[in-house]
């Protein structure tokens, strides 16, 4: 049986031009039957690499896969683009079929949950089978080092081994040791690994000071307005931001772990199937949808370490269109953080949270690249200046503030270390009023040796001394000394500050010039919506945004022109090439009249 061209059946079934990144390298692996380890960030299109193979070999490819929901978006994805897909899991109600099918070899791809994949009766099946090729999708879960843990995948190995066909692990996770435990828990060897550069290109990094959160939130979401999602740190903000977004007229929603499950359940439905919706959510959201338009991602809180930022923030922009991530900090972030570590976190763990919220503070503080930062934490060597992000686009100042700092330090300690910035702050600028004076603060060496300019900078710098541990907060809102404070004292530590740009400047402005108004895209997305609800789909399931775009600055007249755009394979050229052209053609028509 000779092997279809592989670049053929990319174009055919996926309507892609060419292969991306190192989908190819890891697809021949496959192909030549080696075993193969991918690390490829989200939105890489990882799912291609097993999806191809599996239409290319004869039999059915497995999929390990760890929840219902991630297999449920898969199969429907691939049903649509003309794959014969199925998954056998508690929520299937066609497993008599799906294994007729499976025995008949009328399937391509199968996914299964670890938990069934490693029963008797699922070894059983599969003896009665011929299978392509094994795909263990999000591969971390076989390592205690990966962050969700999952025993099943370790139960894998005798399944893999018994029926020793090709085995490709996926994951996206970055960190070294996991990678080498997943090679030697399913046992791919060293070669068989694969990694992709971490690099996000079309996620747009900003990092700003919280100021006035819920505005900054609204400006964001005005120009934004695809889906989107907000990262707070308690469920009750969940609720608020929920809230005050929807007086703006956007449709958006609160989820975290106290909803009750079909809330909780309906509003992720719903996200997934919107276009527009913003959700406000605690870190559990996201885990597990592959919703591929998310256009931003906004944390209104620092999360709790680069790592997890990275993961958040990788939720936008999967489909490859450019998306946001903003995270809106504040001093009080760190001073929490800090307090939790030195109170709830056992000692010996805690120099390396310390550490963590260090690297954290860098990166919220930077005036340099901010990709850079964090690839390089991810041990790439990026070029030093990126293009996209805040601080490429809009180089803040940097100013020297160690005199100021000095200053507010000074102030801390002379007033015992009991008081807030705002009073500082009072003392700092010789304010003789009421309270000062019965503190009897008005004869402090530090009282009045500032002046207005400088006045000025006491929050921003008082923010960055908390952020690096030379001030913290007591309960009570004072202001004592952290670690840092006393090098700063002795003039053996610089502060350096980013001069805040003027606020969220230009955001809307780049919404206007990545996605200028287009009345033929909008019509189309119009068209979309009706298929989408025809079938019960999310719309992306039916074309991208980019594809969609790409046919309104096409305008085709004819199914040919159509099948040479991205994303438009034979099964949906089929389906849905003349509506579309209709739909183009009515659109220029009403446009023209
Ligand atoms: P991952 O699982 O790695 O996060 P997916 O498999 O969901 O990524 O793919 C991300 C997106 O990239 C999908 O929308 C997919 O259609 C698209 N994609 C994958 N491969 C290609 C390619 N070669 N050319 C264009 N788009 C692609
Ligand atoms: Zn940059």
């Amino acid at each position: 049986m000779p092997v279809r061209d592989l670049d053929q059946l990319l174009h055919d079934v996926f309507g892609f031009s060419s292969f991306r990144g190192v989908q190819r390298e890891v697809i021949d692996r496959v192909m030549a039957g080696q075993n193969a380890l991918a690390v490829m960030p989200t939105g890489a299109g990882k799912s291609l690499c097993y999806q191809l193979p599996a239409l290319a070999l004869e039999g059915t490819a497995i999929v390990i896969s760890p929840l219902i929901a991630l297999m449920q978006d898969q199969v429907r994805s691939a049903t649509a683009n003309g794959i014969k897909a199925a998954s056998l899991t508690s929520l299937s109600e066609d497993w008599r079929q799906v294994q007729d099918d499976l025995v008949r070899g009328d399937l391509d791809i199968l996914y299964v949950a670890p938990e069934r994949a490693t029963t008797d009766g699922f070894g059983r099946l599969l003896e009665q089978a011929r299978i392509s090729l094994f795909a263990i999708d999000e591969a971390h879960c076989v390592s205690e080092w990966g962050h969700d843990f999952r025993p099943d995948y370790r139960l894998l190995r005798p399944l893999l081994d018994h029926f020793d066909r090709p085995r490709l692990a996926l994951t996206a996770t970055a960190d070294r040791r996991t990678r080498e435990d997943i090679l030697q828990q399913l046992g791919i060897s060293e070669d068989g690994l694969i990694v992709a550069g971490f690099d996000r290109p079309n996620i747009r990094y900003h990092v700003v000071p919280r100021q006035g959160l819920p505005s900054q939130l609204k400006r964001l979401a005005e120009a934004h307005p695809g889906p989107g999602i907000v990262y707070c740190p308690s469920r009750a903000q969940t609720e608020r931001v929920a809230e005050s977004l929807r007086d703006t007229g956007r449709p958006s929603a609160a989820y975290h772990a106290g909803l009750d499950k079909p809330v909780r359940e309906g509003n992720q439905q719903a996200f997934v199937a919107s276009e527009d919706m913003v959700v406000a959510a605690t870190i559990a959201f996201g885990m597990g949808i592959d919703k591929p338009d998310v256009r931003f991602i906004a944390h209104a809180g620092v999360p709790k370490s680069i790592e997890a930022y990275y993961q958040e923030t990788g939720r936008a922009g999967r489909d490859g269109d450019p998306a946001e991530a903003w995270l809106f900090w504040g001093a009080e972030d760190f001073a929490r953080a800090r307090r939790r570590i030195e109170t709830e976190v056992e000692p010996d763990r805690r120099q390396q949270e310390r550490e963590r919220l260090n690297v954290l503070a860098a990166f919220v503080e930077a005036a340099t690249c901010r990709r850079a930062i964090l690839l390089r934490h991810f041990g790439e060597d990026p070029p030093e200046t990126c293009g996209n992000c805040d601080n490429c686009l809009n180089p803040p100042a940097t100013i020297d503030v160690t005199v100021v700092a000095q200053k507010i330090l000074s102030a801390a300690f002379r007033t015992e270390m009991r008081f807030g910035v705002a009073y500082l702050a009072q003392v700092l600028g010789g304010d003789d009023n009421e309270k000062v004076r019965m503190n009897g603060h008005h004869t402090l060496s530090v009282f009045g040796i500032m002046d207005g300019e400088e006045l000025k900078l006491v929050r921003p710098v008082a923010r960055s001394l908390m952020a690096r541990d030379a001030l913290r907060t007591d309960d009570y809102g004072g202001l004592s000394f952290g670690p840092g404070a006393k090098p700063i004292l002795q003039g053996k530590e610089q502060v350096v500050i980013a001069v805040p740009p003027p606020p969220a400047r230009g955001s809307k402005r780049r919404a206007r010039e990545d996605y200028p108004p287009d009345p033929l895209f909008d019509a189309l997305r119009e068209w979309r919506r009706a298929q989408a609800v025809e079938q019960g789909v999310p719309p992306y399931v039916i074309f991208h945004d980019s594809t969609l775009r790409a046919v309104a600055a096409m305008k085709p007249s004819s199914l040919s022109a159509l099948s040479t755009i991205d994303g438009i394979g034979e099964k949906k050229l089929e389906r849905y090439g003349e509506s579309l052209l209709t739909a183009v053609e009515t659109a220029d028509d009403r446009q023209d009249a």
